[in-house]
């Protein structure tokens, strides 16, 4: 284990016993950084080093840290009702929010159910596609098709939809529910593939689930549009349901506020996270088209869909979502991602030409550098980190994706650190 540094707070020391890490083997970890505030786009640290911040938590804190908005809409709500059960009971921020998300999807995507990650989200997309067939008295459409590159969660139900190799997932391969796993249609060759897995299987499969525009913890790969209107074909020619996970698309991230609206492409199902909230409280959302909705309006009880986590619809998690949509109403967000796309352009360009380095690539407000097996990522982050940015390399990806309020000069530095680090 990592010896602590002199400096580092009791309160780590003391607890580092007891903590278990995310996607860490704990005796060689090394001790995570003690945050002690933040804000806009930066993090300071306990030792007072401020730290500008390449990645927005996971991708979620799209409008800064401590956005005043969010702060008082949550403040005023936990003084209000911070939760009630949303079995029997109703309140009003997840109603607006189920409402103003049905406006904000195209189409008839306009059936909210909320839940409180992104992999139940992504579950609860798989359990209506599932029954949505049941419900028609249609048997043996009990397997997903998604595709290798993809991720959509850590539980045992979503595992089994992510990479079957590449992913974080493969020792449970034996144990995972089987699904039919394809490459994405990005060419002739790979199109002419699918259609054969799906003439194949078609007959056992509920539904196409797929990461729009970008996979994102699976590499950060992205995609042309032109493989989702693809997608959409073929999910209507073989009788299929087409899920869009948006957990990290959503809201901004690739350019338009969805990727399934940039794309013209219209799911029957999406899923929502991330930077649902602004990156404040954990929420996220199902949305199912009118249709899939019908299959479960019955007189019949066993037709219903029976889920309801105990902190679904949490009126603080729902307060913070209304107040980030208010932001993206009133505050040019689409505008200052393209902006972004610029500047990320711009400022990495010079990677291109550094050893190791594989690809160089950018989308919206995701900028990439994918290296070469050979390069040393622990090392990548200690450079960066002594650049005096937080930024959170894995496998042979480097990449930034920051909140899309950062001030020009703070996105300098950032991709200058990055550009330093790999010559470093
Ligand atoms: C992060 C992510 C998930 C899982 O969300 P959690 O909240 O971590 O459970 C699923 N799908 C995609 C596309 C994601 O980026």
């Amino acid at each position: 284990m990592a010896q602590p540094d002199s400096a580092e707070p009791h309160w780590l020391s003391d607890g580092f016993e007891h903590i278990w890490l995310p996607y860490a083997q704990m005796k060689t970890a090394q001790r995570p950084l003690p945050v002690v505030a933040s804000s806009g786009s930066r993090l300071t640290l306990a030792d007072g080093r401020v730290l500008i911040d390449g990645i927005a938590s996971w991708w979620t804190a799209c409008h800064g840290y401590n956005h005043p908005h969010i702060a008082e809409a949550v403040r005023a709500q936990l003084a209000q009702m911070p939760h009630v059960m949303f079995g029997g009971l109703a309140h009003e921020q997840a109603y607006r929010l189920a409402a103003r998300l049905s406006a904000l999807l195209p189409g008839d995507l306009e059936r909210v159910f909320f839940t409180e990650s992104g992999s139940v989200a992504v579950e609860v997309a798989m359990k209506m596609a599932l029954q949505y067939w049941m419900n028609q008295g249609v048997c043996g459409r009990t397997k997903m098709l998604s595709f290798r590159g993809g991720y959509h969660g850590d539980t045992l139900a979503t595992m089994a939809v992510c990479d079957p190799e590449e992913g974080m997932h493969t020792k449970f391969a034996g144990i995972l529910a089987q699904h039919v796993i394809a490459d994405l249609p990005i060419d002739d060759a790979s199109l002419a593939a699918l259609r054969a897995v799906l003439e194949q299987h078609h007959r056992s499969l509920a539904a196409i689930l797929v990461e729009p525009r970008v996979q994102g913890a699976g590499g950060m790969v992205f995609h042309h549009d032109a493989v989702l209107r693809q997608l959409r074909a073929l999910a209507d020619e073989f009788g299929l349901l087409l899920i869009f996970d948006e957990i990290f698309t959503g809201f901004g991230r690739t350019g338009d506020l969805f990727a399934c609206t940039g794309a013209g492409v219209l799911p029957d199902i999406v899923t929502l996270s991330k930077a649902l909230t602004g990156g404040t409280l954990p929420l996220a959302a199902t949305i199912a088209r009118r249709h899939v909705f019908e299959a479960f309006w019955s007189d019949d009880g066993d037709a219903a869909l029976m889920h309801g986590p105990t902190f679904m619809g949490n009126a603080l998690a729902c307060a913070a979502a209304n107040a980030s949509l208010d932001l993206f109403e009133r505050e040019p967000r689409l505008a200052q991602v393209a902006a972004i796309e610029t500047a990320l352009m711009q400022g990495l360009a010079p990677c291109r030409h550094l050893p190791h380095v594989r690809d160089l690539r950018v989308k919206g407000a995701i900028g990439v550098v994918e290296l070469d097996e050979g390069a040393d990522l622990r090392a990548i982050q200690q450079a960066l980190l002594a650049r005096g940015v937080w930024v959170r390399p894995f496998r042979t990806i480097v990449y930034l994706t920051p909140a899309f309020t950062i001030a020009q000069d703070e996105l300098a530095t950032l991709t200058a650190a990055v550009v330093g680090a790999l010559k470093a």
